[in-house]
């Protein structure tokens, strides 16, 4: 009998998992895939995200990997261009944009390290449920014989398709439907520094990562995804041409593409209820928002540690398990209800006129601009920053 099964081993299930194992608790971590695996998603981490794993020890062999510092941004929307960064977020003063390959074995390793049993390649087929409570799960690897762990919860982390959550039927209760597709891959031989530039109707974001690589991201509106997906290469480079003309032409003379181009259209942005009867869920599983922001793998850390605090509460007898759990939940939609909207809105690639006009006061102010990257870096409350009060006060001086 564990006290914890966590399903899925990459940004949540990993670090929750190894928090709830520094804390003296049996843990079993499983995954169908087995580290290093890529997943589809580009990779830059926030500030806060970094913060997270300074705090757990793992910052230092992230850096060890050789993935390039990020302390120069230049976000764009049409005519309005900030440039700059945030302020250092306890003692960070960069981010990276790590390849999955290189971050989530990292947070694997110190779930490991921390004494959390791991079986990789391991697919959980079902959920054991005893008198509408989840006590366990079944699974195994390929063909074998099924077999079954029990624990007193089982923490679903296994991203937004959810296996664990189709499972208990946990509904979403908030959701806002889906703007735009991406497509991606990585180059060598470009030089550059993060950048990402809305132009009309389309998107292009282009940062350094590992192996001395530049990934080069554009984003689009899901209308357009039939059109674009009849010749993806060209329509690829007619975007990048389209946003970022000077950028275009380095790409053609002197990029090396070293990957294929991977291509998807986003979920739609969504709350799910995310705690039950001996079951909780934890990063995309129960929470998913637009990619735009960036923000997906370190409010996964976040959360992670948000639910841990909870879990080993309930696991100590302190409180009722499943009510520390639900303590989670509230606690993590307050926290993250304004980022929420802003990458949705964002992601419409269309900005209403208020935020088109932040942008255009931003362009021209370096304090609104160095306070939007605080916001980004996770140092300013986006509440604070879009607050009417404060819109009033940047919008009004670009109209003054
Ligand atoms: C195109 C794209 C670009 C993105 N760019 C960024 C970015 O730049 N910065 C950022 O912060 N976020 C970004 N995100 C978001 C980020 O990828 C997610 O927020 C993050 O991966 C969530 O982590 P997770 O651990 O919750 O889930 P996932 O990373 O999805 O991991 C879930 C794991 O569960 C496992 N699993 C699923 N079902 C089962 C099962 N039945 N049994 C066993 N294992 C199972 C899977 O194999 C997988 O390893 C991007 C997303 C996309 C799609």
């Amino acid at each position: 009998m564990y006290d914890a099964i966590v399903v899925g081993a990459r940004c949540a299930g990993s670090p929750v998992a190894m928090l709830l194992a520094r804390r003296g608790y049996r843990v079993l971590l499983v995954d169908k895939v087995t580290q290093p695996s890529d997943t589809v998603s580009t990779h830059y981490v926030q500030q806060y995200g970094l913060r997270k794993l300074d705090e757990w020890g793992l910052l230092g062999r992230l850096a060890a990997t050789g993935v390039p510092a990020i302390r120069r941004m230049t976000i764009s929307y049409r005519d309005a261009v900030i440039d700059g960064f945030a302020d250092p977020l306890d003692g960070i003063d960069l981010t990276y944009a790590p390849r999955r390959t290189v971050l989530d074995p990292i947070l694997l390793e110190g779930a490991r390290t921390a004494g959390v049993e791991v079986r990789e390649g391991f697919t959980v087929r079902e959920l054991v449920v005893d008198d509408g409570r989840v006590v366990g799960v079944r699974g195994g690897y390929g063909a074998e014989e099924p077999a079954e762990y029990r624990a007193k919860i089982v923490i679903g982390a296994d991203g937004s398709q959810s296996f664990v959550a189709r499972s208990v039927g946990a509904e979403i209760y908030r959701s806002i439907p889906a703007a735009s597709f991406v497509y991606y891959s990585y180059w060598t031989g470009l030089r550059t520094h993060f950048h990402s530039r809305i132009g009309v109707d389309q998107q292009v974001g282009v940062w350094p990562t590992s192996d001395e690589q530049t990934l080069v991201a554009i984003m689009k509106p899901i209308a357009r995804w039939a059109e674009f997906r009849t010749d993806p290469e060209a329509s690829f480079l007619q975007v990048v041409k389209d946003v970022v003309p000077e950028f275009a032409e380095q790409l053609v003379d002197a990029g090396e593409r070293v990957a294929r181009l991977t291509g998807i259209r986003y979920p739609d942005n969504f709350y799910r209820r995310s705690h039950g009867p001996g079951w909780a869920l934890v990063g995309d599983a129960g929470y998913h928002k637009d990619p735009i922001t960036g923000q997906g793998i370190s409010d996964a850390f976040v959360h992670a540690e948000l639910l841990a605090d909870r879990v080993a509460e309930g696991l100590a007898g302190e409180r009722d398990l499943d009510e520390a759990v639900a303590d989670y939940e509230r606690a993590r939609d307050a926290a993250t209800a304004s980022a929420f909207q802003f990458a949705a809105t964002i992601g419409e690639l269309t900005l209403p006129p208020q935020l088109d006009a932040v942008f255009t006061a931003m362009s021209g102010n370096d304090e609104y601009a160095k306070d939007f990257f605080n916001v980004i870096a996770g140092a300013l409350p986006g509440e604070q920053f879009f607050a009417p009060e404060n819109v009033a006060r940047m919008v009004g001086g670009v109209r003054a």
